[in-house]
């Protein structure tokens, strides 16, 4: 087997590797040019065959580009569809394609299995701005008020939480969490602008704490109403992890899963989603009559996951992505508290408002 590095690199279009892949192009040919898939293609072929080898199972997030999320992801999602997945395959061997707080989310509800991720870099701006120790702090300073930590957070953050939520499922979680304990007003951290949609659409006072995805929150309401002077009809879809402006301006705002399902339900004829560059790939090649206006916002976390390291990963079994049993005990109870509620018809939050939601606190680090 090639050493990663110098054969690899060098990886060669074979005819085997084209017999083995030609079915693979046919699903990304709308979004990967020819020239370009004769490099991807010899890796797709030797990491599809290695995964069956040592029977590991690839997890693909929406953010992974076309020839990752296609062609190699075996489960393909957000990440808690993912790491749902994840404890539900037989595979032993999981691989993350992702970022670190998505594999550890894996390791928590699998803790009986090996989870790897390329990448040991592949962080989150998001997630990096909080710390279980800032949580405590929280606690501290408003006691008898539930802690709601979005999903994208750190092993040590959700042992400290009470319940997590989603970008799907906040309104819902934040409602029932406070019923539950008879109060009306939450904590829900990290991210300020997931929590001022919230506060949008709920009589919940939000205290939340200033941390913010550095892909998101660079959108600003005037490239909206550029895009839409420039594409006339144009349909605007965006994620709540933006700022309220930004979600005033758009036709429809979700989270990963509700805007892809808004597009394969709607059809629109064009479409732009005010998300991560590569979704827009990631969903055109499943919606080939409608066309996309590409924007385009990269994370640079997520793009640290490449195919060639996808293949040392599966080589050598690097890097296991390890979590202390307690914690992780403590963390799968806020994460399992969400899985196993009851949420209304189990509908995709939709967060339109009008752009000047009010919250209770922003704290942040001194
Ligand atoms: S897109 Fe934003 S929230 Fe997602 S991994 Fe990148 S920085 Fe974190």
């Amino acid at each position: 087997m090639p050493a990663f590095g110098s054969e690899i690199s060098n990886l060669p279009f074979t005819d085997e590797v084209r017999e083995k892949t030609e079915h693979l192009y046919d699903e990304v040919k709308s979004v990967i040019p020819r020239i370009e898939w004769e490099v991807h293609a010899p890796y797709i072929a030797a990491i599809n065959d290695l995964k069956k080898e040592v029977g590991a199972v690839i997890l693909a997030h929406n953010y992974m580009t076309p020839e990752i999320f296609a062609c190699v992801g075996d489960f393909r999602g957000d990440s808690l569809m993912l790491a749902k997945e994840a404890a539900k395959t037989d595979a032993q061997i999981i691989v993350q394609a992702g970022v670190h707080f998505m594999a550890e989310t894996s390791k928590i509800l699998s803790p009986e299995k090996t989870v790897l991720i390329p990448d040991l870099r592949a962080g989150c701006s998001l997630a990096a701005s909080l710390t279980g120790a800032d949580v405590r702090l929280l606690k501290e300073k408003y006691p008898g008020i539930p802690v709601v930590t979005y999903v994208n957070t750190t092993a040590d953050v959700k042992a400290e939480t009470d319940i997590c939520c989603t970008s799907s499922n906040a309104v819902q979680v934040v409602e029932h969490i406070c019923g539950e304990w008879g109060v009306d007003k939450v904590i829900l951290i990290p991210d300020q602008y997931l929590a001022k949609n919230v506060a949008a659409m709920t009589d919940i006072k939000v205290i939340t704490w200033a941390g913010a995805c550095e892909v998101h929150e660079r959108f600003t309401k005037e490239d909206i109403q550029e895009i839409r002077a420039g594409n006339p009809g144009v349909i605007v879809l965006a994620h709540p992890e933006c700022p309220p402006d930004v979600l005033a301006e758009a036709d429809y705002a979700g989270s990963t899963s509700g805007m892809a399902n808004y597009v394969k339900d709607e059809k629109p004829a064009n479409v732009v989603l005010i998300t991560e560059c590569s979704m827009s790939d990631n969903v055109a090649i499943a919606n080939p009559e409608t066309n996309f206006i590409r924007p385009c916002n990269l994370c640079p976390h997520m793009k640290r996951i490449t195919l060639p390291g996808i293949l040392e990963c599966l080589q050598t079994m690097q890097h296991e992505v390890t979590v202390e049993p307690e914690m992780a005990e403590k963390a799968k109870l806020a994460v399992q508290r969400m899985i196993d509620l009851p949420l209304k018809g189990g509908a995709q939050q939709n967060y339109m408002h009008d752009g000047n939601p009010k919250i209770f606190a922003l704290e942040g680090r001194a």
